[in-house]
C-alpha cells in the first residue's frame, strides 16, 4: 500500500467518456519530478468517500501512462467495473476533483526489455491499448524500431476508442517532426471480436497471428531476428498469446535472457 507521503495529491483536468458507464478517459496534473518510461504505470488512489465497507481510506489500483513521457499532463484509460472499488470512485471524478498519485513509476513493459529487432508489434485487447498509446508517443521508440504495428482488439466498435488520435497518429506535430517516414512506419490494426465491422479483422489475435493474416496485412514476416511483440491486457488473452508465439518460436524477454515477448496482465 502507498504510504501518503510517497503520493501527490494532483487535480483531474480532464474527462472523457467512451462508452458511457463502461470506458473513459481522463488527464490530471502531472506530480512535480514524475519521470517514467513509456509503457510503465503508476499507482492511483482515490479517497473511499463512498465509503465502501472494508477498503481503506483511500483505495490504489496500477494504471498505464496513456500521455507520453515528455507530455505536460498524465492521461489514463479506464473500464468501469461494475461495483469494482476503485473504479466506482474514479468514473464518479470530475474536472477540479482530487486524485492521488504515487511518486514512484513501476513496470517493465517497456522497450528496454529488447536488446534487438527491427519491428514492434503492440498486441492489447480492451484497455490494454494503453500503454502502448504511451509506447508510441516516445521518440525513442521509433530510434530503436523500423516499423511497428498497433494491433488493438475489442468486442465492439464503439470499444475501439481513441480513433481520433490514433488515424491522426502519423500527422502528430511532435513525433511527425521527430520521426523521419512516420507514415510508411506505423501500421494500425483494429480487431472486433463480437461483430462484424468494417475496415477491422474480425478474429482473436492468436489466430490472426497463427493463419499468417496479421503478416499478410502489414506485409511483415514474422521472425526471431526481427520482430518483438509486447502483449498487454486481460490474463486469457495475454496466455493464449504467449502460447500461440512460442508455438510460433517465440520466446519471453525476462532479466539476463534475450527474447522476443514482453507481456502484462491487468488482473
Ligand atoms: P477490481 O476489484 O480491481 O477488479 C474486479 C474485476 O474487474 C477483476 O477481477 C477483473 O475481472 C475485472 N477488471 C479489472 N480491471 C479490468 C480492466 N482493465 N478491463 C476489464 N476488466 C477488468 N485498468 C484500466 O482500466 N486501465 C489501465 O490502464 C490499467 N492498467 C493496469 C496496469 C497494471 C500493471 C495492472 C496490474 C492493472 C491495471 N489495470 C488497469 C486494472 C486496474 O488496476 C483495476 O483492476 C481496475 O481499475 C478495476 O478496479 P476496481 O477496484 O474497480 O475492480
Amino acid at each position: 500500500m502507498t504510504s501518503p507521503d510517497k503520493a501527490s495529491q494532483e487535480t483531474i483536468t480532464g474527462v472523457r467518456v467512451w462508452v458511457p458507464g463502461k470506458l473513459f478517459s481522463f488527464t490530471c496534473t502531472r506530480p512535480t519530478g514524475f519521470r517514467f518510461t513509456a509503457g510503465q504505470f503508476a499507482r492511483l488512489g482515490v479517497n473511499n468517500t463512498l465509503v465502501i465497507a472494508g477498503e481503506p481510506d483511500v483505495i490504489w489500483r496500477a494504471y498505464s501512462m496513456v500521455s507520453g513521457p515528455y507530455d505536460e499532463h498524465l492521461e489514463f484509460f479506464s473500464i468501469v467495473v461494475p461495483d469494482g472499488a476503485f473504479t466506482s470512485h474514479l468514473s464518479r471524478l470530475k474536472v477540479g476533483d482530487p486524485i492521488w498519485v504515487d511518486k514512484t513509476n513501476f513496470g517493465f513493459l517497456t522497450t528496454a526489455r529488447f536488446e534487438s529487432g527491427k519491428h514492434l508489434w503492440l498486441l492489447g485487447s480492451g484497455t490494454g491499448l494503453a500503454p502502448f498509446l504511451s509506447i508510441l508517443l516516445d521518440p525513442d521508440t521509433w530510434n530503436k524500431f523500423e516499423t511497428i504495428v498497433l494491433v488493438h482488439s475489442a468486442r465492439t466498435v464503439e470499444e475501439l476508442v481513441y480513433q481520433d488520435q490514433i488515424q491522426q497518429f502519423t500527422g502528430h506535430p511532435l513525433m511527425s517532426e521527430l520521426v523521419p517516414n512516420l507514415a510508411e512506419r506505423f501500421r494500425y490494426i483494429p480487431v472486433v471480436t463480437r461483430e462484424k465491422a468494417p475496415n477491422c479483422l474480425n478474429e482473436r489475435i492468436t489466430t490472426l497471428l497463427a493463419n499468417g493474416e496479421l503478416s499478410e496485412v502489414t506485409g511483415l514476416t514474422l521472425d526471431k531476428a526481427d520482430s518483438r511483440f509486447m502483449i498487454c491486457g486481460n490474463p486469457e488473452m495475454v496466455t493464449d498469446l504467449r502460447n500461440t508465439l512460442k508455438i510460433m518460436g517465440f520466446s519471453p524477454a525476462r532479466r539476463n535472457t534475450p527474447g522476443e515477448v514482453a507481456v502484462e496482465n491487468y488482473w
